[in-house]
């Protein structure tokens, strides 16, 4: 619970900074509508969701670890797993950066996979606030954050890749999650095809017709620019942020919301673009 708390204060302090004296919030109360809805799903995600992570790599190490040989169930309890294979013997920055951007890779895909069928109903709890800021980076349903991060962590596991650059990479693709959302229009100027930016990735949030279903990357556009999902117009700004769903914007609204019953075209209209039914058509 301390280190919520702290870790809380820390990113509460550093994105009133960014927000309130470099971005749009200026002159902005610091409150607004939602933010105990998300600070709940915060706590949440640090307190539950992020525990059966663990619990769930640890299961999966076990099982595939020890039954092939790579190394006893002593040595492993003991913490003295190291990796295997050619990429475990690479120097430590290698397998980092190597984990980087395999693991950006990899983000791409989920999040893509994310956005269509019966998966979208999960990831669109991320996608449903309407005032993006850095706190509505962790508005996530469980199961959207389970799923993505065990299909992110076993092909590290398969590969061979030592647990620090695994654990490295994931917490350092997270800062640009969190900054991804921030509420100012940074886009890194020359560099804005070559790394994320909170335009990008608030451009992922729009409704606009033209944004939707673009811009899935983490870190590097080039995912997208290689697999034709960019978008990022010069002359305009993100804006209008949500789905276009019904969504109750409550702890237990956002967490009932993939169960609830999808949503139905209205029959004298053409379907919305994040319409679940309609939602792979319109990519
Ligand atoms: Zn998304
Ligand atoms: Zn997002």
């Amino acid at each position: 619970m301390g280190r919520l708390l702290f870790s809380l204060a820390f990113l509460v302090g550093l994105f009133w900074l960014v927000e309130h004296l470099c971005g749009n919030k200026r002159g902005r109360p610091w409150r607004r509508p939602q933010m105990l809805t998300d600070a709940a799903l915060y706590a949440f995600d640090t307190l539950i969701t992020k525990p059966i992570n663990l619990v769930l790599i640890s299961i999966a190490a076990v099982l595939f670890l020890v039954p092939t040989g790579v190394i006893s169930l002593e040595a492993l309890k003991a913490g003295q797993y190291q990796g295997f294979g050619p990429i475990s013997r690479l120097p430590g920055w290698a397998q980092f950066a190597l984990a980087f951007l395999l693991g950006d890779f990899l983000l791409y895909w989920i999040h893509r996979a994310f956005h269509g069928g019966r998966l979208w109903r999960f990831h669109a709890v991320h996608h449903s606030s309407e005032r993006l800021d850095w706190l509505a980076s962790v508005r996530g349903h469980p199961v959207n954050d389970i799923f993505a991060n065990a299909l992110l962590f076993f092909p590290f596991l398969l590969l061979g890749f030592g647990p620090g650059a695994a654990a490295g990479a994931g917490p350092a693709l997270g800062v640009f999650a969190l900054l991804g959302h921030a509420d100012v229009d940074w886009d890194w100027g020359p560099l804005r095809h070559v790394m994320t930016s909170p335009v990008y990735h608030r451009w992922h949030h729009s409704k606009d017709p033209a944004a939707v279903d673009k811009n899935f990357a983490s870190f590097l556009p080039l995912w997208d620019l290689l697999f034709g999902t960019h978008y990022l117009p010069r002359d305009r700004k993100p804006g209008d942020f949500g789905i276009h769903e019904p969504v109750q914007h409550t702890f237990w609204g956002l967490m009932k919301h993939p169960f609830s019953p999808a949503p139905s075209p209205p029959a004298t209209q053409p379907p919305l673009p994040r319409d679940t039914k309609h939602h792979m058509s319109a990519r």
